[in-house]
């Protein structure tokens, strides 16, 4: 009986090890136990190995090829919901950048627009956020808007400032590239948004106005930008400022900048392109995409290139201009034109705007209404092909058509230029803000960020920054008196 019951036991042992038990409570003090559970662990071994080889190596090859379909289909999926995801995240990003320059309607119908806006929470949330940022949104007086301005900005003070006769003008009426961006950091930390001198009134084809309606949150406020003698004019050459606009493998404007051996470099060497990037890394700075205003005369050209009429005809030509058909004897003004207009394009896309500085930066104040009338055709049909056509006009020299007093029809040059569709008017004002609408027009002061202002009425630009920290070290002093 007892020997039985261990035989029953060695059995169940030796059968539990090649089922694969290893819960016995014998098997160490049995050797045979042991041995047997060894050799069948080898039997387990080979049978694994060898009786079925044919059959599982096929099998085999059929589980790998399943494998790799579904490896393949689980690749694909992932790839088409990554693109999902990609595509996704960029209505998402486009829907934040439109709400970052306060356009939340843009924002909010973009997101609804999409197909799966019902079911998606992450979208419905951000439109929630967007409603709930807008709410707080309040509507700015148009009559405190300010409005600041610039020349060509100095690249290279030691070539701006080297006691030509030119010195001291600039040191006067420009800006230093490193003033600007000292000065644009200020006024974005101070909640200053671009705003355009369109979104203060609209008029419309049946001459009526409508008056427009900036809304900002509490801590934001608007303000307009713009940039005189935007055409590199040649008495500049040689003087650190860029020499005209480009664009760059990427489509975006840049600006040219002809180094000391001759070899032209590309890159933010102006307003353009700075502001262009400033806002490219903050978004809020620009209310619905708006950026500057540039004024452009014609005599010269635009933008650096030699696209006036004088160039192809070669008569009433200036000494400079006459240096610089010398200097460049293969010049092609087809060609000049055509580079402009495709950098003005660019630039329009990108939310510049163009508008007029007479083209002849004539003194509208001294000259009579025939002299402009006879400037401004030169603009509509010199500048105006390559600009496009323009309803603002920014005086050369601040120099207005009329005095405080709202403009009538009364007046001649006033008159003139409303026939022409000139809606916006804009002068030189040194107060924080000087706006006046009218049924008729829009006008506006225009503040100089430039060193004049700087060194003689700091005070005067407190709102927008502290002058003592951003007047460039490397301007000779005193400034001159104007
Ligand atoms: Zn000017």
């Amino acid at each position: 009986m007892k020997k039985n019951v261990r035989m029953i036991l060695i059995l169940f042992c030796i059968t539990s090890l090649l089922s694969g038990c290893a819960l016995l409570p014998f098997s160490d003090d049995n050797p045979f136990a042991k041995q047997g559970g060894k050799k069948g662990e080898k039997e387990v071994a080979k049978i694994e190995e060898d009786p079925q080889s044919q059959s599982e190596e096929s099998q085999e090859q059929e589980d790998k090829d399943q494998k790799q379909k579904e490896e393949n289909k689980q690749k694909e999926d992932k790839e088409k919901k990554d693109k999902e995801a990609e595509k996704e995240k960029t209505v998402k990003e486009q829907a934040d950048l439109l709400a970052a320059m306060y356009d939340y309607d843009g924002a909010i119908q973009l997101l609804q627009s999409q197909p799966d806006y019902s079911s998606n929470t992450e979208l419905q949330e951000a439109v929630a956020g967007y409603e709930a940022t807008k709410a707080t949104c309040v509507e700015y007086p148009l009559e405190e808007i300010t409005h600041v301005f610039y020349h060509t900005l100095i690249k290279d003070t030691s070539k701006a400032f080297d006691g030509d006769s030119k010195e001291a003008g600039y040191n006067q009426v420009m800006t230093t590239i490193d003033e600007f961006n000292k000065i644009t950091q200020s006024m974005y930390e101070k909640g200053y948004v671009l705003v355009s001198l369109h979104d203060m009134a609209t008029f419309h084809e049946d001459g009526t106005v409508t008056r427009g309606k900036i809304m900002l949150p509490p801590d934001k406020k608007p303000f307009v930008l713009s940039q005189d003698d935007v055409s590199y004019y040649h008495y500049m050459d040689g003087d650190g400022m860029a020499s005209r606009l480009v664009l760059d493998e990427n489509g975006d404007v840049k600006a040219e900048y002809v180094e000391d051996d001759g070899t032209v470099s590309v890159g933010d060497y102006d307003l353009v392109p700075l502001l262009d990037t400033f806002i490219d890394e903050h978004p809020d700075f620009s209310y619905r995409g708006r950026k500057g205003i540039l004024a452009m005369t014609g005599y010269n050209g635009v933008l650096g290139y030699r696209t006036d009429i004088a160039y192809k005809t070669g008569e009433n030509l200036s000494e400079d201009q006459q240096k610089f058909l010398d200097q460049n004897p293969d010049f092609d003004y087809e060609k000049e034109v055509e580079e402009a207009k495709k950098v003005a394009e660019a630039m329009k896309k990108d939310g510049w705007e163009f508008a007029s500085h007479t083209w002849g930066h004539r003194n509208a104040t001294s000259d009579s209404a025939e002299k402009l009338q006879e400037d401004n055709e030169k603009w509509e049909n010199y500048v105006a092909p390559i600009l496009g056509k323009t309803d603002m006009i920014v005086f050369a020299f601040g120099a207005d058509i009329g005095n405080w007093e709202q403009y009538t029809m009364d007046n001649p040059k006033f008159a003139y230029y409303k026939s022409r569709g000139y809606n916006y008017f804009c002068n030189v004002d040194s107060s924080q803000y000087w706006v006046q609408i009218t049924d008729s027009y829009v006008r506006q002061g225009r503040r100089n960020l430039d060193g004049y202002r700087m060194y003689y009425n700091p005070e005067m630009l407190s709102d927008l920054f502290d002058a003592k920290e951003v007047f460039d070290p490397a301007r000779p002093t005193p400034v001159p008196e104007m």
